[in-house]
């Protein structure tokens, strides 16, 4: 029997416990750890919560963690409660699928100022992680600054500008509907350090933009390269510039008082304000053999909120080998050391759509099947699940299975504002309180 230890329930996680699974059917036993009490990573905390079509991907991750050798282990924290060499003893192989959960810094001047936050943080508070709960980001100013132009940028820049009732049928959490509710944001200017033939925004996610009911996108004609130049561009950027070439030519419309300014060739240099952050000091930029090149020209741009979103980085853990540069494993195509892989965006950064975690988990199962056939890894008698439940009994550990999960599903979808799919628990302690 091959005992093999996933750590992270995300799209990653699960995607290789399918390969697993597909790869050596009944002959192996696939343990899933999250350090929360419920799965699916991402799909929970990071996917947009008016995006549920995306989310209805943890449909097929239910059908993986419902089979029966593979199993959830929830409230585990790997690191902390369970060492990796703890996993390393038990398993023949430890796959780290934890995806990238913090922020990149910005690492600029007035950094520390009141009301900046990364998107992992922002996000994860409209989203209910209960890590960001308390994050009490304050709406209550009339500028709001979004740095960075990637998908991330925009599912910021949408909840910012929605509506209350433009996020009906959405799981957004009740904390962040009302603050948002109340919000008197009038303008938000998304910075973006290079043009527009430089954007990391889909077309289907910048397009949203053009239909919100109460803000309108806005481009500044001369950002704009001459047409001509886009034929160039691979299809899918050629039409996010297509809809950018739009919003420049779109007028204002007093139904829709919210303006998403985009301020393209913008570099942020520092944040300025007492406590708290009143603007942002931006460089002008020009784009050369596609680098930002500063031209020395500064102005400051009002922010009475600032969320960045310029990527994430995967978490550290205490004896793996880790790219600081990179902000992920250092791995060779997903091998760290023998027996110990990374999968997703704990291997490769930040990038990509979910599906692309998917041929990532089968691409790496194959890699440990070449391992043991090579005796990189031995096949060895392993203790796997059971070893690891004694050590978990040792350590009074208050483990979360799947079965549990369902109980806290079950709440959350009895818990749902009308229309809404749930309510999600945002603390632990009632996540597992409603296990029980
Ligand atoms: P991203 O696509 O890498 O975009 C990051 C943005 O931040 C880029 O525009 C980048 O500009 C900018 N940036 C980086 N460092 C900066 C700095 N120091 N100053 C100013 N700007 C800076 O990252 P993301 O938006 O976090 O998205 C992560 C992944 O999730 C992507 O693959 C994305 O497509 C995916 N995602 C998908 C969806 C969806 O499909 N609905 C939703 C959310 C996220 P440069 O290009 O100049 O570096």
């Amino acid at each position: 029997m091959l005992h093999i230890a996933i750590v992270g329930s995300g799209p990653a996680g699960y995607y290789t416990a399918e390969a697993a699974q597909k790869k050596w059917g009944e002959d192996v036993r696939v343990d899933i750890f999250d350090a929360l009490p419920v799965p699916y990573g991402l799909i929970r905390t990071g996917v947009a919560p008016d995006h549920q079509s995306i989310k209805a991907v943890a449909g097929r991750y239910e059908k993986t963690a419902l089979s029966e050798n593979v199993r959830f282990v929830g409230n585990v924290r790997i690191g902390e409660d369970v060492e990796i060499t703890d996993l390393a003893a038990l398993y023949h192989a430890v796959i780290l699928a934890t995806g990238a959960p913090s922020d990149r810094p910005l690492d600029l001047p007035g950094e520390q100022l009141g009301n900046i936050f990364g998107s992992a943080a922002f996000v994860g508070w409209y989203n209910g992680h209960p890590q960001y709960a308390e994050l009490y980001p304050n709406l209550s100013g009339r500028h709001a600054v979004v740095i960075g132009m990637g998908n991330v940028a925009l599912d910021v820049c949408r909840i910012l500008a929605k509506t209350e009732r433009e996020f009906a049928g959405s799981d957004i959490v009740g904390h962040a509907l009302e603050t948002l509710a109340r919000s008197r944001i009038e303008r938000i200017t998304i910075l973006g350090r290079r043009g527009p033939h430089q954007i990391a925004m889909t077309p289907k996610e910048l397009g949203e933009l053009g239909h919100l009911s109460r803000a309108r996108p806005q481009v500044d004609p001369d950002d704009l390269p001459p047409v001509d130049d886009d034929a160039i561009l691979e299809p899918g950027l050629r039409k996010s510039v297509t809809l950018l070439r739009q919003y420049a030519e779109g007028v204002a419309d007093p139904a829709k008082p919210l303006t998403i300014e985009f301020d393209l060739f913008a570099s942020p240099s520092k944040f300025v304000g007492e406590g708290s952050v009143s603007a942002v000091e931006v460089e002008r930029t020009f784009v050369e053999n596609g680098r930002a090149q500063n031209t020395g020209e500064t102005y400051q741009v009002p922010a009475d909120l600032v969320v960045s979103c310029i990527g994430y980085q995967t978490n550290p853990i205490a004896g793996v080998p880790f790219d600081t540069r990179a902000g992920r494993f250092a791995n060779d195509r997903g091998r760290i050391l023998p027996g110990l892989y990374a999968v997703g965006w704990a291997a490769r950064g930040p990038s990509g759509t979910i599906g692309t975690n998917r041929p990532d988990g089968f691409a790496i199962i194959d890699r440990i099947e070449e391992d043991f056939a090579s005796g990189v890894i031995s096949a060895g008698q392993r203790d796997g699940r059971a070893g690891f439940d004694r050590l978990a009994t040792e350590r009074e550990l208050d483990i979360i299975t799947f079965r549990h999960w369902k109980k806290i599903e079950e709440a959350e979808t009895a818990a749902a504002r009308s229309g809404a799919p749930r309510e999600k628990f945002v603390d632990i302690a009632e996540m597992i309180r409603a296990a029980r």
